[in-house]
């Protein structure tokens, strides 16, 4: 499938911030809050940024405190059920907000509302929402705010807006309000082609399309300017970055642009999808000093017959053969994966499959779903009549074995020294930073909190299911702290 781009003018990214310095001399003096919840993956806190760019610069402080703010936007996640259960919940709670405060502007955006039949119950049963619209439009998200401050007034309730546009747009030089100082989220694609057959994905956020490398490599080298040490760049699917555009360059390539960028800091990645890993991508991870040695590759399920029927174009062979190659090299690896449970016509030899392969693998951490029926995908229109107690039987054993391999694989680092960086506060006992290895591991450690976004040296004295433990360790020479292996 050809992947479809259409570059949003930087005039009209102008005109965009213009109306944000209009909303703000037409708000006029006096503070304003704002408060953006996020729900769903990665690439939503990313676009949350966006939002809360653009909201400073219409002239809202930022908030967590929902009844303080003026605006409170949900940028919702289509992805499963319950996330969509638990937005319809919380939006569902703003009426009382809204009867306090009618001059307050509630606003429903991301996956959610997409479909048009989310955007139909908005309007017929959610009245508390003021403006409603789906990822293609968050690059005109000021003027769907003026259009609803205009129609709504500020007195009251008088008028809605509602937006769903088609175009899939890839839009550089949006305000951005990032979360943090330390670890950076770095967009360089959106959407996907893939339509695994359970996945509301590529109906919600469109075809893929990249970023240009030299708009990627100009952010990345802007972040590490500002201090940034831990980048993640983000697509559905990054091993198929750069199909569609007119340069020759694919995200092996970029992995080593990037990397080329001077300075002391880590690129990460999500997610790769195990048919379009390649050769090319375990060697440039391997070649490229600053590549966390990290690889989140979702197999989904062990069952070639599931496999085909989920449409995600491998077998299990297959995947077996990229975890193969990509631990010849890079031999500290750290693989984590996603598995689905209970899609429609899974036998208990299907879920042995998963089950066995996963062990065989040895992941050190498994994120685990019992399947999410989506209307709109191929797998919802399929009978579905395994008993939820035999699927949550399988849930529960998939996790036993998942714990059981990231406890050993936890255990297995006790005594060593890995280079973490410490990027936040921690609350376990008495444990008050948190740190990451290269390869993604969590540490907990005890220290100054001015320690918090640099590198230090941890040895490993502890671990559990979920994380190492450690203490700092001495610095050995003036350099240690800042250079180092990127090791798992
Ligand atoms: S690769 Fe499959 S699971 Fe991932 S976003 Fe695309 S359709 Fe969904």
């Amino acid at each position: 499938m050809a992947a479809l781009r259409q570059e949003i003018p930087a005039a009209e990214i102008q005109r965009q911030k213009d109306i944000c310095r209009r909303i703000r001399v037409s708000l006029g003096d006096g503070e304003r809050f704002a408060m953006v919840d996020t729900y769903g993956c990665q690439q939503n806190e990313s676009d949350s940024e966006v939002l809360r760019g653009y909201l400073g610069a219409m002239g809202y402080a930022l908030t967590g405190d929902e009844e303080k703010a003026d605006v409170i936007v949900v940028n919702t996640c289509a992805v499963r059920e319950h996330a969509q259960m638990r937005v319809f919940g919380n939006v569902g709670a703003l009426s009382h907000v809204k009867r306090v405060h009618p001059e307050r502007i509630v606003v429903l955006c991301g996956c959610m509302a997409q479909s048009e039949a989310i955007r139909e119950k908005v309007k017929r049963s959610y009245r508390m929402v003021d403006l409603c619209f789906g990822p293609h439009d968050l690059w005109r998200f000021p003027e769907l705010m003026e259009r609803t401050l205009q129609v709504h007034g500020l007195s009251g309730n008088r008028g809605r807006v509602f937006s769903a546009a088609d175009a899939e747009a890839v839009a550089e030089g949006m305000p951005r309000a990032r979360d943090g100082s330390v670890k950076a989220w770095l967009t360089i694609m959106n959407g996907c082609n893939n339509f695994c057959s359970y996945c509301i994905v590529p109906y919600v956020r469109g075809r893929e399309r990249s970023r240009r490398s030299e708009e990627v490599v100009r952010e990345a080298e802007a972040l590490v300017a500002a201090g940034y040490r831990d980048i993640t760049l983000l697509g559905q699917n990054v091993n198929s970055y750069g199909r569609g555009l007119e340069e020759e360059c694919d995200f092996a390539d970029l992995l080593r642009k990037i990397n080329a960028i001077p300075g002391d800091f880590r690129i990460r990645f999500m997610t790769s999808h195990p048919k379009d890993a390649t050769e090319k991508l375990f060697a440039a991870m391997a070649e490229c000093e600053k590549c966390a040695p990290h690889l989140h590759l979702p197999v989904q399920s062990g069952s070639d017959r599931i496999l085909k029927a989920m449409n995600r174009g491998y077998t299990r062979e297959k995947y077996l053969h990229q975890v193969e190659l990509a631990r010849r090299y890079i031999p500290e690896l750290v693989l984590t994966t996603d598995v689905i449970v209970g899609f429609p016509g899974e036998t208990e030899a299907d879920f042995l499959d998963t089950l066995s392969l996963t062990e065989e693998v040895g992941f050190d951490s498994m994120f685990t779903f019992i399947y999410s029926r989506r209307p709109g995908t191929k797998a919802a229109e399929w009978p579905d009549d395994t008993p939820r107690a035999v699927i949550q039987d399988r849930f529960d054993r998939l996790l036993e074995s998942a714990n059981a391999a990231a406890a050993a694989l936890h255990a297995a680092q006790e005594g060593k020294t890995f280079r973490v960086l410490i990027d936040g506060r921690s609350k376990n006992g008495d444990y008050n930073l948190s740190s990451r290895t290269a390869g993604g591991r969590l540490v907990h450690l005890r220290g100054d909190e001015s320690l918090i976004g640099q590198w230090a040296q941890a040895r490993i004295t502890g671990s559990n299911t979920y994380a190492l433990f450690g203490e700092i360790a001495p610095i050995r020479s003036p350099d240690e702290s800042m250079t180092g292996p990127n090791n798992g």
